[in-house]
Protein backbone atom coordinates (compact mmCIF):
# COMPACT_ATOMS: atom_id res chain seq x y z
CA UNK A 1 0.00 0.00 0.00
CA UNK A 2 1.44 3.29 -1.13
CA UNK A 3 -0.58 5.52 1.44
CA UNK A 4 -2.14 4.34 4.18
CA UNK A 5 -3.74 7.76 5.23
CA UNK A 6 -6.53 7.37 2.38
CA UNK A 7 -7.97 3.68 2.16
CA UNK A 8 -11.21 2.06 1.50
CA UNK A 9 -11.29 -0.13 4.87
CA UNK A 10 -9.92 1.24 8.03
CA UNK A 11 -9.98 -0.96 10.50
CA UNK A 12 -9.52 0.47 14.42
CA UNK A 13 -8.08 -2.29 16.83
CA UNK A 14 -6.02 -5.52 15.35
CA UNK A 15 -7.86 -8.20 17.45
CA UNK A 16 -9.61 -11.32 16.01
CA UNK A 17 -12.90 -9.26 14.99
CA UNK A 18 -11.05 -6.85 13.41
CA UNK A 19 -8.64 -8.95 11.71
CA UNK A 20 -11.14 -11.02 10.40
CA UNK A 21 -13.39 -8.35 9.09
CA UNK A 22 -10.07 -7.21 7.32
CA UNK A 23 -9.07 -10.62 6.09
CA UNK A 24 -12.87 -11.01 4.42
CA UNK A 25 -12.83 -7.30 3.02
CA UNK A 26 -9.80 -8.12 1.70
CA UNK A 27 -10.28 -11.67 0.24
CA UNK A 28 -13.73 -10.71 -1.26
CA UNK A 29 -11.99 -7.43 -2.87
CA UNK A 30 -8.78 -7.92 -3.74
CA UNK A 31 -8.35 -4.39 -4.88
CA UNK A 32 -9.95 -2.95 -1.68
CA UNK A 33 -6.83 -0.93 0.40
CA UNK A 34 -7.79 -2.55 3.40
CA UNK A 35 -5.58 -1.46 6.50
CA UNK A 36 -6.23 -2.55 10.29
CA UNK A 37 -4.33 0.06 13.16
CA UNK A 38 -3.10 -1.08 16.55
CA UNK A 39 -2.07 0.79 19.22
CA UNK A 40 -0.16 -1.85 20.79
CA UNK A 41 3.68 -2.15 19.94
CA UNK A 42 3.14 -5.61 18.47
CA UNK A 43 0.73 -7.95 17.50
CA UNK A 44 -1.39 -9.22 20.01
CA UNK A 45 0.31 -7.45 22.71
CA UNK A 46 -3.37 -5.86 24.01
CA UNK A 47 -5.46 -8.52 23.48
CA UNK A 48 -6.28 -10.79 26.85
CA UNK A 49 -8.82 -13.31 27.31
CA UNK A 50 -9.48 -16.88 29.15
CA UNK A 51 -9.62 -18.15 26.15
CA UNK A 52 -11.67 -21.27 24.97
CA UNK A 53 -13.05 -21.04 20.73
CA UNK A 54 -15.83 -22.36 19.58
CA UNK A 55 -14.11 -24.00 16.52
CA UNK A 56 -16.57 -23.65 13.95
CA UNK A 57 -16.50 -19.59 13.53
CA UNK A 58 -12.33 -19.47 13.21
CA UNK A 59 -12.67 -22.50 10.11
CA UNK A 60 -15.63 -20.50 8.43
CA UNK A 61 -13.04 -17.18 8.56
CA UNK A 62 -10.05 -19.61 7.09
CA UNK A 63 -11.17 -21.95 5.27
CA UNK A 64 -11.87 -19.72 1.94
CA UNK A 65 -8.18 -18.57 2.41
CA UNK A 66 -6.12 -22.25 3.06
CA UNK A 67 -8.39 -25.18 3.69
CA UNK A 68 -5.22 -26.54 5.13
CA UNK A 69 -5.28 -24.21 7.78
CA UNK A 70 -5.39 -26.53 10.24
CA UNK A 71 -2.20 -28.63 9.62
CA UNK A 72 -0.07 -25.66 9.65
CA UNK A 73 2.74 -25.17 12.70
CA UNK A 74 1.23 -21.67 13.54
CA UNK A 75 -2.50 -23.33 13.91
CA UNK A 76 -0.59 -26.56 15.90
CA UNK A 77 1.22 -23.49 18.24
CA UNK A 78 -2.11 -21.43 18.86
CA UNK A 79 -4.67 -24.30 19.56
CA UNK A 80 -2.94 -26.10 22.15
CA UNK A 81 -5.39 -28.54 22.42
CA UNK A 82 -9.44 -28.79 22.86
CA UNK A 83 -11.25 -29.32 25.86
CA UNK A 84 -11.90 -32.78 26.50
CA UNK A 85 -12.33 -32.65 30.53
CA UNK A 86 -14.78 -29.37 30.86
CA UNK A 87 -15.22 -29.03 35.05
CA UNK A 88 -17.88 -26.69 35.47
CA UNK A 89 -17.79 -26.31 39.37
CA UNK A 90 -19.16 -24.59 42.04
CA UNK A 91 -17.00 -23.96 45.53
CA UNK A 92 -18.88 -23.69 48.42
CA UNK A 93 -16.11 -22.35 50.64
CA UNK A 94 -12.69 -23.08 50.70
CA UNK A 95 -12.39 -26.17 50.57
CA UNK A 96 -15.14 -27.90 48.62
CA UNK A 97 -15.84 -27.90 45.49
CA UNK A 98 -18.89 -29.76 43.16
CA UNK A 99 -19.11 -30.41 39.58
CA UNK A 100 -22.39 -29.06 37.96
CA UNK A 101 -21.54 -29.95 34.39
CA UNK A 102 -24.38 -33.00 34.74
CA UNK A 103 -26.86 -30.35 35.55
CA UNK A 104 -25.65 -28.32 32.89
CA UNK A 105 -26.03 -31.14 30.06
CA UNK A 106 -29.50 -31.75 31.56
CA UNK A 107 -30.25 -28.34 31.03
CA UNK A 108 -28.96 -29.16 27.40
CA UNK A 109 -31.30 -31.64 26.73
CA UNK A 110 -33.80 -29.97 27.90
CA UNK A 111 -32.93 -27.09 25.89
CA UNK A 112 -32.90 -24.18 28.56
CA UNK A 113 -30.64 -21.55 27.65
CA UNK A 114 -28.59 -22.46 30.68
CA UNK A 115 -27.28 -26.04 28.81
CA UNK A 116 -25.17 -23.14 26.48
CA UNK A 117 -22.39 -23.34 29.39
CA UNK A 118 -20.58 -26.55 28.02
CA UNK A 119 -17.20 -26.22 26.54
CA UNK A 120 -16.44 -29.85 25.01
CA UNK A 121 -14.66 -29.42 21.37
CA UNK A 122 -13.92 -26.23 21.82
CA UNK A 123 -9.79 -25.22 21.47
CA UNK A 124 -8.12 -23.90 24.31
CA UNK A 125 -5.58 -20.89 23.07
CA UNK A 126 -4.21 -17.45 23.97
CA UNK A 127 -6.00 -14.60 22.69
CA UNK A 128 -2.60 -12.85 21.81
CA UNK A 129 -1.38 -15.86 20.69
CA UNK A 130 -4.29 -16.02 18.05
CA UNK A 131 -4.18 -12.00 17.38
CA UNK A 132 -0.40 -12.88 16.42
CA UNK A 133 -0.92 -15.59 14.57
CA UNK A 134 -4.05 -13.84 12.81
CA UNK A 135 -2.15 -10.64 11.98
CA UNK A 136 0.57 -12.76 10.39
CA UNK A 137 -2.42 -14.44 8.01
CA UNK A 138 -3.93 -10.94 7.17
CA UNK A 139 -0.42 -9.44 5.91
CA UNK A 140 0.02 -12.32 4.01
CA UNK A 141 -3.30 -11.49 2.37
CA UNK A 142 -2.17 -8.53 1.55
CA UNK A 143 -3.80 -6.70 4.76
CA UNK A 144 -1.82 -3.67 6.03
CA UNK A 145 -1.21 -4.13 9.67
CA UNK A 146 0.11 -1.50 11.19
CA UNK A 147 1.06 -1.24 15.00
CA UNK A 148 2.15 1.84 17.45
CA UNK A 149 -1.17 3.94 15.45
CA UNK A 150 -3.19 5.19 18.23
CA UNK A 151 -6.10 6.73 17.30
CA UNK A 152 -7.94 9.84 19.36
CA UNK A 153 -10.58 10.53 17.50
CA UNK A 154 -13.24 9.94 14.98
CA UNK A 155 -13.96 12.36 12.07
CA UNK A 156 -17.91 12.21 12.14
CA UNK A 157 -19.78 13.98 9.40
CA UNK A 158 -22.90 14.46 11.37
CA UNK A 159 -24.86 16.35 8.35
CA UNK A 160 -23.89 13.10 6.12
CA UNK A 161 -24.04 10.17 8.81
CA UNK A 162 -20.76 8.85 8.23
CA UNK A 163 -17.65 9.09 9.07
CA UNK A 164 -14.74 10.72 6.77
CA UNK A 165 -11.51 8.51 9.13
CA UNK A 166 -10.26 8.61 12.07
CA UNK A 167 -7.34 11.02 13.86
CA UNK A 168 -4.08 9.74 15.21
CA UNK A 169 -2.33 10.59 18.72
CA UNK A 170 -0.26 13.64 18.44
CA UNK A 171 3.30 12.83 20.01
CA UNK A 172 6.26 14.48 20.91
CA UNK A 173 4.31 16.69 24.21
CA UNK A 174 5.75 16.88 27.51
CA UNK A 175 3.65 16.76 30.41
CA UNK A 176 2.48 19.81 30.99
CA UNK A 177 1.10 19.62 27.17
CA UNK A 178 3.89 21.15 25.66
CA UNK A 179 5.22 20.22 22.54
CA UNK A 180 9.09 18.83 22.17
CA UNK A 181 11.87 19.24 19.60
CA UNK A 182 10.48 15.82 18.17
CA UNK A 183 6.78 16.75 18.64
CA UNK A 184 4.51 15.23 15.50
CA UNK A 185 1.19 15.79 15.32
CA UNK A 186 -1.80 12.79 14.65
CA UNK A 187 -2.42 12.17 11.08
CA UNK A 188 -5.75 12.00 9.84
CA UNK A 189 -6.56 8.55 8.19
CA UNK A 190 -9.23 8.95 5.55
CA UNK A 191 -11.79 6.21 4.70
CA UNK A 192 -14.75 4.66 2.55
CA UNK A 193 -15.37 2.32 5.15
CA UNK A 194 -14.41 2.21 8.75
CA UNK A 195 -14.89 -0.68 11.20
CA UNK A 196 -14.62 -0.23 14.60
CA UNK A 197 -12.89 -3.39 16.72
CA UNK A 198 -10.94 -1.30 19.91
CA UNK A 199 -12.34 -4.16 22.52
CA UNK A 200 -14.07 -3.46 25.58
CA UNK A 201 -15.18 0.58 26.17
CA UNK A 202 -12.94 1.61 22.70
CA UNK A 203 -12.38 5.19 23.10
CA UNK A 204 -13.28 5.71 19.62
CA UNK A 205 -16.53 3.70 19.87
CA UNK A 206 -18.03 4.96 22.28
CA UNK A 207 -17.08 8.77 21.10
CA UNK A 208 -19.07 7.72 17.71
CA UNK A 209 -21.98 6.52 19.20
CA UNK A 210 -22.15 9.24 21.00
CA UNK A 211 -21.84 11.57 17.76
CA UNK A 212 -23.84 9.13 15.88
CA UNK A 213 -26.52 9.27 18.24
CA UNK A 214 -26.55 5.36 18.88
CA UNK A 215 -28.93 3.71 21.51
CA UNK A 216 -28.83 1.17 24.04
CA UNK A 217 -31.77 -0.64 25.24
CA UNK A 218 -30.11 -0.84 28.58
CA UNK A 219 -27.01 0.07 30.37
CA UNK A 220 -23.63 -1.74 29.58
CA UNK A 221 -22.44 -3.85 32.34
CA UNK A 222 -19.08 -4.65 32.53
CA UNK A 223 -16.84 -6.97 34.45
CA UNK A 224 -13.14 -7.11 34.89
CA UNK A 225 -10.78 -10.16 34.34
CA UNK A 226 -7.46 -10.74 36.02
CA UNK A 227 -5.24 -13.63 35.01
CA UNK A 228 -1.36 -14.99 36.04
CA UNK A 229 -0.28 -17.51 33.66
CA UNK A 230 1.75 -20.03 35.80
CA UNK A 231 4.12 -22.55 35.10
CA UNK A 232 4.48 -25.79 36.93
CA UNK A 233 5.92 -28.69 37.71
CA UNK A 234 5.67 -31.83 35.15
CA UNK A 235 3.73 -33.99 37.78
CA UNK A 236 1.32 -31.11 38.51
CA UNK A 237 0.45 -30.07 34.80
CA UNK A 238 0.39 -33.95 33.92
CA UNK A 239 -1.84 -33.65 37.12
CA UNK A 240 -4.21 -31.10 35.72
CA UNK A 241 -4.49 -32.33 31.93
CA UNK A 242 -3.85 -30.65 29.13
CA UNK A 243 -7.40 -30.68 27.61
CA UNK A 244 -9.40 -29.75 30.74
CA UNK A 245 -10.64 -26.22 31.57
CA UNK A 246 -12.45 -25.36 34.75
CA UNK A 247 -14.85 -22.69 35.45
CA UNK A 248 -16.14 -22.36 39.18
CA UNK A 249 -18.62 -20.41 40.39
CA UNK A 250 -19.00 -19.44 44.30
CA UNK A 251 -16.31 -18.97 46.64
CA UNK A 252 -14.48 -16.45 47.24
CA UNK A 253 -17.31 -14.37 45.25
CA UNK A 254 -20.45 -15.64 47.08
CA UNK A 255 -21.49 -18.34 49.35
CA UNK A 256 -25.29 -19.67 49.80
CA UNK A 257 -25.42 -18.92 53.34
CA UNK A 258 -23.03 -15.56 54.01
CA UNK A 259 -22.69 -13.74 51.10
CA UNK A 260 -20.67 -11.58 50.22
CA UNK A 261 -22.52 -12.13 46.96
CA UNK A 262 -20.74 -10.75 43.36
CA UNK A 263 -21.42 -12.21 40.11
CA UNK A 264 -17.99 -13.79 38.48
CA UNK A 265 -15.80 -16.77 38.82
CA UNK A 266 -12.51 -18.23 38.52
CA UNK A 267 -11.21 -19.77 35.66
CA UNK A 268 -8.02 -22.10 34.77
CA UNK A 269 -6.80 -23.16 31.59
CA UNK A 270 -4.00 -25.33 30.66
CA UNK A 271 -1.43 -23.14 27.86
CA UNK A 272 1.06 -25.58 27.23
CA UNK A 273 4.33 -25.71 28.23
CA UNK A 274 3.45 -26.29 31.76
CA UNK A 275 2.20 -23.02 31.90
CA UNK A 276 -1.59 -22.84 33.63
CA UNK A 277 -3.78 -19.78 33.44
CA UNK A 278 -5.35 -19.30 36.06
CA UNK A 279 -8.15 -16.08 36.40
CA UNK A 280 -10.81 -14.29 38.21
CA UNK A 281 -13.56 -12.47 36.50
CA UNK A 282 -15.83 -10.04 38.81
CA UNK A 283 -18.98 -8.29 37.80
CA UNK A 284 -18.00 -4.22 38.00
CA UNK A 285 -21.69 -4.06 39.39
CA UNK A 286 -19.85 -5.13 42.90
CA UNK A 287 -21.06 -3.39 45.70
CA UNK A 288 -17.95 -3.31 47.97
CA UNK A 289 -15.86 -0.30 48.35
CA UNK A 290 -12.57 -1.62 49.60
CA UNK A 291 -12.66 -4.91 47.15
CA UNK A 292 -9.98 -5.82 44.83
CA UNK A 293 -10.54 -8.32 42.34
CA UNK A 294 -6.75 -9.20 42.47
CA UNK A 295 -6.95 -10.58 46.06
CA UNK A 296 -9.92 -12.75 44.98
CA UNK A 297 -7.81 -14.02 42.61
CA UNK A 298 -5.11 -14.98 45.70
CA UNK A 299 -8.18 -16.55 47.62
CA UNK A 300 -9.24 -18.33 44.08
CA UNK A 301 -5.61 -19.72 43.82
CA UNK A 302 -5.44 -21.15 47.99
CA UNK A 303 -9.25 -22.98 47.42
CA UNK A 304 -8.10 -26.79 48.01
CA UNK A 305 -9.53 -27.79 44.28
CA UNK A 306 -7.00 -25.21 42.99
CA UNK A 307 -3.88 -25.20 44.86
CA UNK A 308 -2.74 -28.56 44.11
CA UNK A 309 -2.03 -27.70 40.49
CA UNK A 310 -0.23 -24.32 41.12
CA UNK A 311 1.32 -24.66 44.17
CA UNK A 312 5.08 -23.87 44.41
CA UNK A 313 4.77 -22.32 40.56
CA UNK A 314 6.20 -19.25 38.98
CA UNK A 315 4.01 -16.44 37.38
CA UNK A 316 5.38 -15.80 33.79
CA UNK A 317 2.84 -13.23 32.73
CA UNK A 318 -0.34 -11.69 34.24
CA UNK A 319 -2.80 -9.01 33.28
CA UNK A 320 -6.39 -7.50 33.54
CA UNK A 321 -9.28 -6.55 31.22
CA UNK A 322 -12.65 -5.42 31.25
CA UNK A 323 -15.11 -7.57 29.28
CA UNK A 324 -18.43 -6.15 28.37
CA UNK A 325 -21.76 -8.61 29.64
CA UNK A 326 -24.33 -6.62 29.08
CA UNK A 327 -25.18 -8.47 25.68
CA UNK A 328 -28.40 -7.93 23.17
CA UNK A 329 -29.73 -5.56 25.69
CA UNK A 330 -26.71 -3.23 25.53
CA UNK A 331 -25.69 -3.66 21.75
CA UNK A 332 -25.24 0.12 20.62
CA UNK A 333 -27.80 0.70 17.60
CA UNK A 334 -28.67 3.16 15.34
CA UNK A 335 -32.23 4.38 16.32
CA UNK A 336 -34.05 4.54 12.78
CA UNK A 337 -32.57 1.58 11.76
CA UNK A 338 -31.69 -0.75 14.32
CA UNK A 339 -27.97 -1.23 12.44
CA UNK A 340 -24.84 -1.78 14.76
CA UNK A 341 -23.22 1.04 13.14
CA UNK A 342 -24.36 3.83 11.66
CA UNK A 343 -23.45 5.09 7.61
CA UNK A 344 -19.99 3.17 6.38
CA UNK A 345 -19.28 2.47 10.15
CA UNK A 346 -19.68 -0.48 11.57
CA UNK A 347 -19.15 -1.61 15.35
CA UNK A 348 -17.80 -5.19 16.01
CA UNK A 349 -16.52 -7.83 18.54
CA UNK A 350 -16.44 -6.37 22.29
CA UNK A 351 -16.81 -2.76 20.72
CA UNK A 352 -20.15 -3.63 20.43
CA UNK A 353 -20.71 -6.29 22.76
CA UNK A 354 -20.90 -9.82 21.56
CA UNK A 355 -19.90 -11.85 24.28
CA UNK A 356 -22.19 -14.36 25.26
CA UNK A 357 -22.38 -14.34 29.06
CA UNK A 358 -24.25 -18.11 29.13
CA UNK A 359 -21.68 -19.43 27.11
CA UNK A 360 -18.75 -17.25 29.11
CA UNK A 361 -17.39 -16.66 25.67
CA UNK A 362 -17.43 -14.03 22.81
CA UNK A 363 -14.45 -14.78 20.98
CA UNK A 364 -16.96 -16.72 18.09
CA UNK A 365 -19.02 -13.69 18.07
CA UNK A 366 -16.54 -11.60 17.21
CA UNK A 367 -14.93 -13.57 14.86
CA UNK A 368 -18.42 -14.29 12.88
CA UNK A 369 -19.14 -10.25 13.20
CA UNK A 370 -15.59 -9.36 12.07
CA UNK A 371 -16.74 -11.60 8.96
CA UNK A 372 -19.98 -9.83 8.49
CA UNK A 373 -18.44 -6.31 8.77
CA UNK A 374 -15.82 -7.56 6.41
CA UNK A 375 -18.33 -8.76 3.82
CA UNK A 376 -20.46 -5.28 3.58
CA UNK A 377 -17.26 -3.67 3.18
CA UNK A 378 -15.91 -5.61 0.57
CA UNK A 379 -19.15 -5.53 -1.29
CA UNK A 380 -20.56 -1.80 -1.07
CA UNK A 381 -17.42 0.51 -1.30
CA UNK A 382 -19.68 2.01 -4.08
CA UNK A 383 -22.44 2.88 -1.42
CA UNK A 384 -20.91 3.00 2.20
CA UNK A 385 -23.43 4.81 3.37
CA UNK A 386 -25.69 1.85 3.44
CA UNK A 387 -22.78 -0.38 5.09
CA UNK A 388 -24.00 -0.56 8.59
CA UNK A 389 -27.42 -1.76 7.68
CA UNK A 390 -25.97 -4.49 5.12
CA UNK A 391 -23.56 -5.26 7.85
CA UNK A 392 -26.86 -5.97 10.69
CA UNK A 393 -29.12 -8.14 7.87
CA UNK A 394 -25.73 -10.51 7.12
CA UNK A 395 -25.37 -10.83 11.15
CA UNK A 396 -28.76 -11.91 11.48
CA UNK A 397 -28.25 -14.21 8.63
CA UNK A 398 -25.10 -15.90 11.04
CA UNK A 399 -27.27 -17.02 14.05
CA UNK A 400 -24.62 -14.92 16.24
CA UNK A 401 -27.76 -12.29 17.23
CA UNK A 402 -30.53 -15.07 17.94
CA UNK A 403 -27.56 -17.37 20.15
CA UNK A 404 -27.29 -13.75 22.13
CA UNK A 405 -31.37 -13.62 22.29
CA UNK A 406 -31.30 -16.57 24.19
CA UNK A 407 -29.08 -14.89 26.94
CA UNK A 408 -30.31 -11.49 26.83
CA UNK A 409 -32.11 -11.43 29.82
CA UNK A 410 -29.26 -13.33 31.64
CA UNK A 411 -26.82 -10.77 33.21
CA UNK A 412 -29.47 -8.17 33.82
CA UNK A 413 -31.54 -10.76 35.79
CA UNK A 414 -27.90 -11.21 38.20
CA UNK A 415 -27.38 -7.80 38.12
CA UNK A 416 -31.33 -7.03 39.02
CA UNK A 417 -31.54 -9.75 41.69
CA UNK A 418 -27.68 -10.58 42.85
CA UNK A 419 -26.12 -14.23 42.07
CA UNK A 420 -27.69 -15.77 44.94
CA UNK A 421 -31.48 -14.82 43.51
CA UNK A 422 -30.67 -14.32 40.25
CA UNK A 423 -28.73 -17.20 38.72
CA UNK A 424 -31.73 -19.15 39.30
CA UNK A 425 -34.33 -16.88 38.47
CA UNK A 426 -32.55 -16.38 34.76
CA UNK A 427 -32.97 -20.04 34.48
CA UNK A 428 -36.88 -18.73 33.02
CA UNK A 429 -34.78 -16.93 30.26
CA UNK A 430 -37.05 -15.18 27.73
CA UNK A 431 -39.71 -15.03 29.77
CA UNK A 432 -38.54 -12.79 32.06
CA UNK A 433 -38.66 -8.56 31.64
CA UNK A 434 -36.30 -6.39 30.45
CA UNK A 435 -35.01 -4.88 34.06
CA UNK A 436 -33.63 -1.38 34.02
CA UNK A 437 -29.91 -1.57 35.42
CA UNK A 438 -28.25 1.20 36.67
CA UNK A 439 -24.41 1.76 35.18
CA UNK A 440 -21.76 -0.18 36.92
CA UNK A 441 -20.41 2.68 39.17
CA UNK A 442 -23.38 3.50 40.57
CA UNK A 443 -23.79 0.56 42.50
CA UNK A 444 -20.72 1.66 44.89
CA UNK A 445 -21.55 0.73 48.64
CA UNK A 446 -19.85 1.55 51.93
CA UNK A 447 -19.96 -2.10 52.95
CA UNK A 448 -16.80 -3.75 53.35
CA UNK A 449 -15.59 -6.90 51.49
CA UNK A 450 -15.21 -9.83 54.45
CA UNK A 451 -12.96 -12.07 52.91
CA UNK A 452 -8.76 -11.54 53.18
CA UNK A 453 -6.18 -13.06 51.81
CA UNK A 454 -3.41 -13.65 54.47
CA UNK A 455 -1.12 -11.88 51.74
CA UNK A 456 -2.60 -8.86 50.02
CA UNK A 457 -2.07 -8.87 46.31
CA UNK A 458 1.39 -7.55 44.89
CA UNK A 459 0.71 -4.86 42.32
CA UNK A 460 4.04 -4.56 41.42
CA UNK A 461 5.00 -7.55 40.51
CA UNK A 462 1.66 -7.89 38.69
CA UNK A 463 2.59 -4.95 35.98
CA UNK A 464 6.49 -6.08 35.89
CA UNK A 465 4.86 -9.33 34.33
CA UNK A 466 2.66 -7.42 32.18
CA UNK A 467 5.25 -5.65 30.91
CA UNK A 468 3.72 -2.80 30.58
CA UNK A 469 5.10 0.53 30.00
CA UNK A 470 4.73 3.93 28.73
CA UNK A 471 7.11 6.93 27.62
CA UNK A 472 7.10 8.63 30.87
CA UNK A 473 7.69 12.50 29.83
CA UNK A 474 3.65 12.23 28.23
CA UNK A 475 0.64 13.97 28.80
CA UNK A 476 -0.90 11.69 31.67
CA UNK A 477 -3.69 9.85 29.53
CA UNK A 478 -5.88 9.43 32.75
CA UNK A 479 -7.81 12.14 34.12
CA UNK A 480 -9.73 12.62 37.42
CA UNK A 481 -12.35 15.32 36.19
CA UNK A 482 -12.42 16.53 39.51
CA UNK A 483 -9.99 16.51 42.39
CA UNK A 484 -12.19 18.09 45.10
CA UNK A 485 -15.19 15.62 44.34
CA UNK A 486 -12.58 13.05 45.17
CA UNK A 487 -11.94 14.55 49.12
CA UNK A 488 -15.37 15.92 49.57
CA UNK A 489 -17.85 12.84 48.70
CA UNK A 490 -15.23 9.63 47.88
CA UNK A 491 -12.39 9.48 50.37
CA UNK A 492 -14.51 9.87 53.37
CA UNK A 493 -17.46 7.68 52.47
CA UNK A 494 -15.74 5.13 50.38
CA UNK A 495 -11.75 5.24 51.02
CA UNK A 496 -10.98 6.17 47.25
CA UNK A 497 -11.98 2.66 45.77
CA UNK A 498 -9.70 3.44 42.80
CA UNK A 499 -6.69 3.18 44.93
CA UNK A 500 -7.76 -0.51 45.35
CA UNK A 501 -9.34 -1.73 42.51
CA UNK A 502 -7.21 -0.47 39.59
CA UNK A 503 -5.09 -3.64 39.16
CA UNK A 504 -1.98 -1.86 38.24
CA UNK A 505 -1.56 0.79 41.15
CA UNK A 506 -1.82 3.50 39.22
CA UNK A 507 -4.13 5.67 41.92
CA UNK A 508 -2.84 6.57 44.93
CA UNK A 509 -3.45 9.16 47.59
CA UNK A 510 -0.76 11.31 48.02
CA UNK A 511 -1.26 13.64 51.44
CA UNK A 512 -4.55 12.63 51.30
CA UNK A 513 -5.71 13.24 47.88
CA UNK A 514 -5.83 10.60 45.48
CA UNK A 515 -4.50 10.95 42.08
CA UNK A 516 -3.56 9.33 38.81
CA UNK A 517 0.12 8.88 40.34
CA UNK A 518 1.78 6.06 37.59
CA UNK A 519 -0.14 6.56 34.57
CA UNK A 520 3.35 4.37 32.90
CA UNK A 521 1.75 1.19 35.12
CA UNK A 522 -1.69 1.42 33.03
CA UNK A 523 -3.05 -2.07 31.52
CA UNK A 524 -5.30 0.18 29.61
CA UNK A 525 -8.07 -2.40 31.52
CA UNK A 526 -10.58 0.85 31.38
CA UNK A 527 -11.53 -0.42 34.77
CA UNK A 528 -11.56 2.43 36.24
CA UNK A 529 -13.42 4.98 33.91
CA UNK A 530 -16.50 2.16 34.58
CA UNK A 531 -16.00 2.04 38.47
CA UNK A 532 -15.16 5.16 40.14
CA UNK A 533 -18.43 5.55 42.13
CA UNK A 534 -18.83 9.11 41.21
CA UNK A 535 -18.07 8.65 37.23
CA UNK A 536 -15.09 11.15 37.65
CA UNK A 537 -12.10 9.32 35.99
CA UNK A 538 -11.53 9.91 31.93
CA UNK A 539 -9.44 7.36 30.25
CA UNK A 540 -7.79 8.75 26.79
CA UNK A 541 -5.40 7.11 24.45
CA UNK A 542 -1.54 7.21 25.36
CA UNK A 543 1.15 7.91 22.78
CA UNK A 544 0.71 5.02 20.66
CA UNK A 545 3.05 1.18 21.16
CA UNK A 546 1.81 2.26 25.74
CA UNK A 547 0.71 -0.39 27.75
CA UNK A 548 0.95 -4.22 28.17
CA UNK A 549 3.02 -6.71 25.97
CA UNK A 550 0.99 -9.78 26.09
CA UNK A 551 2.06 -12.31 24.79
CA UNK A 552 0.30 -15.63 25.95
CA UNK A 553 -2.15 -14.01 27.85
FE1 LIG B 1 -13.15 8.30 44.33
FE2 LIG B 1 -13.22 8.37 41.72
FE3 LIG B 1 -11.94 10.26 43.07
FE4 LIG B 1 -10.94 7.80 42.91
S1 LIG B 1 -11.22 9.24 41.23
S2 LIG B 1 -11.10 9.06 44.75
S3 LIG B 1 -12.78 6.55 42.96
S4 LIG B 1 -14.12 9.89 43.09
FE1 LIG C 1 -7.11 -0.16 34.31
FE2 LIG C 1 -7.63 2.40 34.87
FE3 LIG C 1 -5.84 1.06 36.28
FE4 LIG C 1 -5.30 1.72 33.75
S1 LIG C 1 -5.60 3.11 35.45
S2 LIG C 1 -4.93 -0.27 34.74
S3 LIG C 1 -7.31 1.54 32.84
S4 LIG C 1 -8.03 0.64 36.20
Amino acid sequence: MQDYTKVSVLVVGAGPAGLAAAMTAKRLNPDAEVCVIDKAAGPGNHNLSGAVLEAKALAKLLDPIDPAWRDSDDAKAVLTATVDKDDVMFFCGQKRAFKILPMLKLAGKMKLAFGQMIHENDYICSVSKLTAWLCKLAAAAGVEVLHGFAAEDILWDSAAHRAVGVKLVDQGLNKEGHKEHNYQAGETITADAVILAEGCDGLLSEKFIQKAGLVRQGNQLYSIGVKELIRVSDEQYAKFTPGRVVHAMGWPLWTPVIGPAMFGGGIMYPMGDNHIAVGMIVGLDFKYCDFNPQDALTLFKEHAFVKPFIDGGTVTEAGAKMIPEGGLYAMPRCPETGAIGRGNVMLVGDSAGFVNMLKIKGLHNAIESGIAAGTAAADNLDAPLGLAGVYTRLLDGTGVLKELETAKNFRQTVAKFGPLQGMPLSVLGGWLPRYKIEPDYETMTTARYRLRPAVRFDKDTFTAVAATEHREEQPGHLTILDGNLCMEKCVGKFGAPCVTFCPAGVYERIGDQPKAANPSNCLHCKTCQRKCPFDNIRWTAPEPTGGPRYKTM
